[in-house]
């Protein structure tokens, strides 16, 4: 349920609900908008709990979350989440996170010299796979530890946050250990034993929509995590599969807003596998962005042509350069600021 604090509360007014939650055995969640604030509570709240809560001094109103997806909902906290990945804000109409790199880190210097790159281009996020979910099984399946080393190494030297994904519960720990924010891939999101996993742990976590899942489900997965304890969650719209067989999927662009007017959660937008063309990033990136994304995932090879996977759907260097300054041309008609490319060096 959730409790309305009227304009007029007090902070004894707050005080006086939250110690009679505490009493109860209630976990509130405070949210502190402009005008007033919302206290959101999941768990056994008994219908009885509406009328007690009710007669409390200055709460306008007491209200069931009418969702299944409870913590994720926008009824459980009304303002946007801002996630603060290591200084670095995500949501809430903060900057365009721009999350760009290859699709798996296979060499020191391809990942050194794609870095440089896209921090270069305003980017503040350095994708890249150590671990990779293959169809086949013959596949390039990642370098594993080794990656995430090289990850940690492209971060010292450039400053970026990196984002990898993780497959399996037991590699949590260690993932944990070097990413600044964890993947959940899209055949992974109904991994109920890996949501708990990620729940339970003290860094942030993009669940990527499963390629057949449908929003409700998506959000019910998100839900397992901030069930856990783990409030920094974002969302990613990467396509989802339908009868068309000339996109790889298909970006489901109205996911965007139906996702931010369901949740407080920040979504991102993949248009690299929400496409599987990299002549259709720009196009899905700038749409995205004019619908209301937090962010863009993007993938980008210094070799397309020669990458280890998903070539057909990565930018070469020069095309991500197009690809920014055409977001920020979006950015700007829809008041959203995007990062700008550092000046180059004298
Ligand atoms: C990826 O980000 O490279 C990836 C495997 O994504 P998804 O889980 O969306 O297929
Ligand atoms: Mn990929």
């Amino acid at each position: 349920m959730i409790i309305v604090m009227s304009t007029q509360a007090t902070q004894q007014d707050v005080d006086d609900v939250l110690e009679r939650m505490a009493a109860e055995g209630l976990k509130p969640h405070i949210s502190e908008g402009e005008e007033r604030i919302v206290i959101g509570v999941v768990g056994h709240t008994y219908a009885e709990l509406i009328d007690v809560f009710s007669a409390y001094n200055n709460v306008e109103n007491v209200i069931p979350i009418s969702k299944p997806f409870k913590q994720a909902s926008r009824e459980f906290r009304p303002i946007d989440t801002v996630i603060d990945v290591d200084g670095v804000p995500i949501g809430g109409g903060q900057e365009l996170a721009v999350m760009a790199g290859p699709c798996a880190i296979e060499s020191e210097d391809q990942l050194m010299r794609t870095a440089e790159v896209v921090a270069q281009q305003g980017a503040r996020f350095l994708r890249g796979g150590a671990y990779k979910p293959r169809t086949s099984p013959y596949g390039f399946r990642g370098l594993g530890e080794e990656g995430l080393k090289l990850h940690a190494k492209a971060r010292a030297a450039t400053g970026l946050k990196v984002i990898t994904e993780v497959m399996t519960p037991a590699d949590v720990p260690l993932v944990a250990e070097y990413a600044d924010i964890l993947q959940i891939g899209a055949r992974n999101m109904q991994n109920f034993n890996l949501l708990d996993e990620v729940g339970k742990i003290d860094k942030p976590v993009m669940l990527k929509r499963g390629m057949s899942a449908t929003i409700e489900e998506w959000l019910l997965a998100a839900e397992y995590i901030l069930k856990g304890g783990n409030h920094r969650v974002m969302l990613c719209e990467r396509g989802i599969r339908t009868f068309e067989h000339y996109t790889r999927n298909t970006m489901d662009l109205s996911a965007i807003p139906v996702v931010k007017r369901l949740s407080h959660l920040p979504v991102i937008a993949d248009p690299s596998h929400g496409t599987g063309k990299w002549h259709l990033i720009e196009p899905m990136a700038k749409a995205s962005v004019a619908c209301g994304a937090d962010g863009l995932i993007i993938e980008v090879h210094p070799s397309p042509d020669h990458a280890l996977s998903d070539g057909p759907q990565s930018l070469t260097f020069d095309n991500f350069r197009k690809t920014m300054e055409q977001v920020r041309q979006v950015g700007q008609a829809v008041g959203r600021k995007v990062g700008q490319p550092a000046l180059a060096m004298a």
